[in-house]
């Protein structure tokens, strides 16, 4: 199969720093028993990078395998850290941005948490519509001021909005332009249609050497510029680029462009284009990279680097492994995406972890994707003599839970010797 061109900018300068053969397609997939969690559909990680505009994609994927179904569960507003956070969105988005009326509609709305969080700021007097192919629950909420639609917000759905959020779905998009014109098509061609996705971050993942952050469902991932990028030639004006949540992800917002009376023609830009346009909006739509020294793609690449690096981080985790296994049992925590990679890689035969520990009773006494560790609710953990940790955002939470449940197992942070990152 050749190299396949860059899905953000067109670029053939495209390069494989990453390959996992046979990875689960899914990491918030349930199940029931063991056996039907190690069956799981699997696929292959090629990831790229691309050296123009710096997207980060996997070759690789195949969007027949995926299924985001009423099966997928991926709430993970049962964690303080987490809920904090959707709140401090919700804030910035009433009173930072003003967005007190008018129609909002939230693409991946999930199971409605954010929806409803937005909803009940007191300031906010917008009603909203929720588009998700995992929703459950009733169609209509809050007398009526938010609605759900069961399924993809695509053309045929699309409804007009004067502000659209979109958080942790871009990620999954293998052509993420045809999200962003949709989006933009959806919304009318007078513009100002004010918009916030929400996605992680390609870089705070390479230069911190996040193994667990590679995985299948998340074949795009992006940089501040190539967010930019992706958004301005989808028809938005990019009004600002940021981190958040330490780091981690990227908040994004601009607005859609007014595309009456003619909307303007997609040019095909040519490889120093693009790079004018990337450091052109680098200067212009937010604050400088947090990141200095190295590039992401290219020769002696943040990308390369990472790619060097992994052995390196498997052997540590093994000698975590070794080291803590015979004093008794060791359980992951958190049966997310992070936690469920960090398995099938660590432990795909499920011979040293004991399980992992989960928050969510959705979660609890079902099984994990691809290895079937069993998922336990957190007093599993009085016994156990160590849990590892793999997001730095909820180690505090989980210590203190610990300490609560009057365990003494030891946390264990397999990230420690991570870069700090945030701006
Ligand atoms: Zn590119």
């Amino acid at each position: 199969m050749p190299p396949k061109n860059c899905p953000v900018c067109d670029s053939m300068n495209t390069e494989r720093f990453l390959v996992r053969r046979g990875v689960p397609v899914h990491q918030n997939m349930l199940f029931d028993t063991p056996e039907a969690a190690r069956a799981i559909a699997r696929g292959d990680l090629e990831m790229r990078v691309c050296g123009a505009c710096e997207f980060v994609f996997n070759a690789a994927f195949d969007p027949a395998l995926v299924d985001y179904g009423p099966a997928y569960e991926n709430s993970q507003d049962c964690s303080p850290a987490f809920n904090a956070h959707l709140d401090e969105l919700a804030d910035h988005i009433v009173t930072g941005r003003g967005i007190r009326t008018g129609r909002i509609v939230e693409i991946g709305c999930g199971k409605g948490m954010f929806l409803r969080k937005l909803l009940a700021h007191p300031e906010c007097a917008c009603d909203a519509i929720g588009f998700d192919p995992a929703y459950i629950g009733p169609a209509e909420l809050m007398g009526g001021r938010a609605r759900f639609v069961t399924d993809f917000y695509n053309p045929a759905t699309a409804v007009p909005a004067d502000t659209v959020t979109c958080r942790h779905v871009i990620e999954h998009i293998p052509e993420p332009l045809d999200l962003l014109r949709t989006v933009r098509a959806g919304v009318g061609a007078s513009g100002g249609t004010r918009v916030f996705f929400e996605t992680p971050c390609a870089e705070w993942i390479l230069r911190n050497r996040v193994p667990w952050d590679f995985f299948y469902e998340h074949c795009s991932l992006f940089t501040a510029g190539s967010l930019a990028l992706a958004m301005e030639r989808a028809g938005f004006a990019v009004t600002g680029v940021r981190h958040i949540f330490g780091g981690q992800y990227l908040w994004a917002e601009g607005e859609a462009k007014n595309l009456s009376p003619q909307p303007p023609p997609l040019r095909r830009e040519g490889e120093n284009a693009i790079e004018n346009q990337v450091a052109y909006l680098a200067r212009v739509s937010f604050a400088p990279p947090p990141f200095l020294g190295e590039g992401v793609g290219g020769r002696g690449s943040a990308a390369r680097a990472f790619a060097t690096e992994e052995r390196e981080r498997r052997a540590h985790w093994d000698a975590i492994l070794t080291e803590t296994c015979p004093r008794g049992p060791v359980f992951a925590w958190g049966a997310g995406a992070k936690g469920v990679t960090f398995c099938n890689l660590a432990d795909p035969n499920r011979t040293r972890l004991a399980g992992v520990i989960d928050v969510n009773p959705a979660k609890q006494n079902k099984f994990l994707p691809g290895t079937g560790h069993p998922i336990v609710p957190p007093n599993a953990v009085r016994d156990a003599a160590a849990v590892l940790v793999f997001n730095p955002n909820y180690l505090a939470e989980v210590r203190a839970m610990i300490e609560q449940l009057g365990s003494r197992a030891e946390v264990i942070d397999p990230m420690q010797e991570a870069a700090p990152c945030s701006s």
